[in-house]
Order: structure tokens, then sequence, then C-alpha cells
């Protein structure tokens, strides 16, 4: 049984993070691609990390190595199929991998990276919507330009009938390698293959329609499903509606940015609504049942007491908009706007000298 504590020269005692560090410093100085590296190194210092760093394998692993024969034979032989190094499906990662994530950038694997090459490219469009139209779920029809598998060749990107060959230059790889010196030493670095882009083969005959991409753009008008309740600036992600990759490649996503128009009497925060109501001056003052007509066309009463002042707010729990995605629905806040006459008839303004003598 490997000592993988060993092989990474921390104690059994290190800490994730001792673990990490170590391992970074040995990987770099054994990577295959670099002048004094060791595959076979290499791939035993990535077998032992593949362990110690994940706490559930490191936990069977120390029990193995302290316990040794009072673990069942038949947990012990799975332990040491599963982690073969064998069965990891292991592939070296580049050196600028290793080093970028040591920077906390994730990187693309080697094998990711061949098929993130063709991905299509994601789409973005603006979508305007009323107010009104939030309350309820909504589907609504956007026209983009994107790109579509090639319906001559079906995104093969070879006229058919002819063949698509292994590309000369990279020798069907799909990347070329690019010697490269630097800090660390003599680095080899793959780069996507100038002729196929990186699919590795290339048609005999380009395709008449799409010239070799696989891919056309085309018009199209896509009909979408908007919850109720979005917001102004949401972004709804549409997976797979960007567009088509080259010659097959995965599509990429659509992002549907959403814009409510202002209303002209409704305002909105978060998920609930805010809407002024005049009231006449003997409402407020003697107190009464006002109907208010919601955003939605429901007509809402409300109560006011004798003595509403101006600018007084009252909350209506529930009537506001949906919540996106969930139950319930924000409040609807009503503020008072006490309406002052600017002109009365000769009689109001009788009546009011009377209540001012009054006291009023
Ligand atoms: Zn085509
Ligand atoms: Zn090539």
């Amino acid at each position: 049984m490997k000592d993988y504590y060993k092989i990474l020269g921390v104690s059994p005692d290190a800490s994730e993070e001792e673990i990490k560090k170590a391992y970074r410093k040995l990987a770099h100085k054994y990577h295959p691609d670099k002048k004094g590296g060791s595959e076979e190194k290499f791939k035993e210092i990535n077998e032992a990390y593949q362990v110690l760093s994940d706490k559930e394998k490191r936990a069977r692993y120390d029990m193995a190595r302290k316990g040794g024969g009072n673990i069942p034979f038949g947990d012990f032989e799975t332990f040491w199929k599963d982690y073969d190094a064998s069965s990891f499906g292991f592939d070296i990662p580049d050196i600028e991998e290793l080093f970028s994530d040591f920077f906390g950038f994730g990187g693309f694997g080697r094998r990711k990276r061949k098929e993130s090459i063709r991905r299509g490219s994601d789409l973005e469009v603006e979508l305007r919507m009323d107010l009104e139209e939030v309350m309820k779920d909504q589907k609504k029809t956007i026209r983009i330009y994107r790109y579509v598998t090639c319906p001559r060749c079906q995104g093969t990107g070879a006229e058919p009938g002819t063949n698509i060959k292994e590309c000369y230059t990279c020798r069907g790889k799909g990347e070329v390698q690019q010697i490269k010196n630097t800090f660390f030493g003599t680095i080899t670095r793959y780069t996507v293959c100038p002729t196929c882009k990186g699919e590795g083969y290339i048609p005999e005959k380009p395709c008449n329609v799409c010239k070799g991409e696989g891919r056309i753009q085309e018009r199209q008008e896509i009909v979408i499903d908007i919850p109720a309740g979005v917001d102004s600036g949401q972004i709804l992600k549409l997976k797979g509606l960007g567009d088509v990759g080259r010659k097959k490649g995965p599509a990429g996503d659509l992002y549907v940015k959403i814009i409510i128009n202002p209303h002209p009497v409704f305002k909105r925060k978060g998920d609930d609504l805010y809407i002024n109501v005049p009231v006449r001056f003997s409402q407020a003052i003697l107190g009464d049942k006002l109907n208010i007509r919601n955003i939605d066309g429901e007509n809402i009463e409300l109560k006011i007491p004798a003595g509403t002042r101006a600018g007084e707010v009252f909350r209506i729990k529930n009537k506001g908009v949906p919540h996106f995605g969930s139950y319930g629905r924000g409040d609807l806040y009503v503020k008072i706007d006490v309406q002052i006459p600017k002109r009365l008839t000769k009689k109001q303004k009788e009546l009011i000298k009377k209540l001012q003598a009054e006291g009023l």
C-alpha cells in the first residue's frame, strides 16, 4: 500500500491547505512537460492528491492505513478498486492550468477545452414589458438572429456525398504544440490548430451553403415563457437557445434581459406596488370607503378613517406583484392625496367660512 503522505512529503495530520500547497509545489516540479519532469512521478503525486484532498476518500484511506487487517477484505478491495490510479480516467493537466488555479482562476481541462472551442456563442436580447404584464405568466415572442445547424450538411461542414478527413496540420489532435521558455523552465503549450480550428478533421469539400461552418445564421421567432413577477434588470437564461456551435458544436445560451416600462400610475419597489389616491377634503375629514382599481383590474375597497391626513399611507396586504418563482404577492401601498380645491363656488365658499367660524 502506497504512502500518500510520504509521496506528498506531508505529515499524516497535515491540514487541507498544507496538502494543497505540497501538491502544487510537487506538481510544478514534476510536470512532464517540464525539463526534469517525470510522468510517472507526476501521476503518483496526483494519485496521492486525489485521495488526500477529498475528505471522504482521505478518511477511508487513513482507516485502511492504520487498521490494515481489521478492515473487512471486501471493503478493502473496493477501496483500492475505487481509488486505483488507472480508474481515475487520469488526464494530465496543463501546467498553465495548475498555475492559473493557483491564483484562483478556474481553467478548462484539455478535454473540455476541445468542446468549448466549438460551443456556440451566448446571445443576449432585451425584452420590454409593461408592469401590467408582470402580474401574470406571459408568453412572449422574440425575434433573434442566431446560428442554427446547416440544413444542407446537417452540421458536418462537408458537401453532401464528400468525405471528412483528418486535419493534416495537427494530425487529428485539434491542437498544436508550442514550446515556450518561462520562469518555470521550458513549457510545452498546446494551442488550437489554425487549420481545423480545433476539430481535428476538415471536410474534403466544404459545404456550399455554410462554407464548412456547419451552421448558418437565421432569423428566428422564439416563444418564451415569462413567469409572473419578473423585475426590471432580471435576466432569464434559456439554455441551448444561443448560437449553435461550429460543426455540431453545442449551442450557447440565450439570455433575456427584462426591462419593465415605467407605469404612469403605479410604482414598483421589489414586489410592492405604490399608488397615490386623490380623496376629497371632506372624505379625509369624515372618513370613507374608497374604491381602488388595482393594476390587474381588481377593484379593492379601502376604508379610510375619519381624520385621515394628507400623505398617510395604507397597506393592503397581498395585492402587490406576484413573487417570482414562488407563491404569494407583495403588498399594495396606498398614499392618500387630499385634494385642496383651487376654486370654490360661491356656496362652497360660504360653507367653508362657516366651518372656519366653528374653528376648523
Ligand atoms: Zn453546410
Ligand atoms: Zn488541425
